[in-house]
């Protein structure tokens, strides 16, 4: 059992978005604390390539909000989810992959492979992609 104090300290830290905190590689990358190669970001996301490529394109697009996965409550961010799908596809015109095709994905958990605890949208392209993934 955590004591009272802790407890406390962990419901405020998470209610304030404060996972950076504990070292969050994709919220430390949308404060510009660590490196990556950006593309875009507004005030709401962010596309950076993958450091390990599984395509010649690979992008991430992420919220700058911790957010863990598609488990969440998401009930208040369907207009961020939204967003982030359109900057799929400026993304995805921008890299010249919008007519030869592409693929996102969001791997949730560990039997999808999720490695990254903060939601992000792959954005695969630039060869052809097998189906169905591996
Ligand atoms: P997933 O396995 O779906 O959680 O995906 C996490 C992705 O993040 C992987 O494709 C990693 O190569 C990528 N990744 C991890 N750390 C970084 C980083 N510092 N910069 C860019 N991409 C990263
Ligand atoms: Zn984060």
């Amino acid at each position: 059992m955590l004591p009272f104090a802790v407890k406390k300290f962990l419901f405020y830290a998470y209610k304030k978005g404060m996972m950076k905190m504990f070292g969050c590689i994709f919220c430390q990358i949308a404060a510009h604390r660590k490196p990556a190669k950006i593309l875009y970001e507004d005030e709401d996301c962010l596309v950076f390539q993958d450091i390990n490529p599984k395509a010649p394109i690979h992008l991430l697009v992420i919220p700058r909000k911790h957010i863990t996965s598609l488990n969440d409550n998401l009930e208040n961010d369907k207009e961020l989810l939204g967003h982030m799908m359109t900057v799929v596809g400026r993304a995805a015109r921008e890299q010249g992959i919008d007519q030869s095709g592409y693929r996102i994905v969001i791997n949730t958990n560990a039997e999808a492979g999720q490695t990254v605890f903060h939601l992000h949208i792959h954005i695969l392209g630039g060869r052809m992609l097998r189906w169905p993934p591996g």
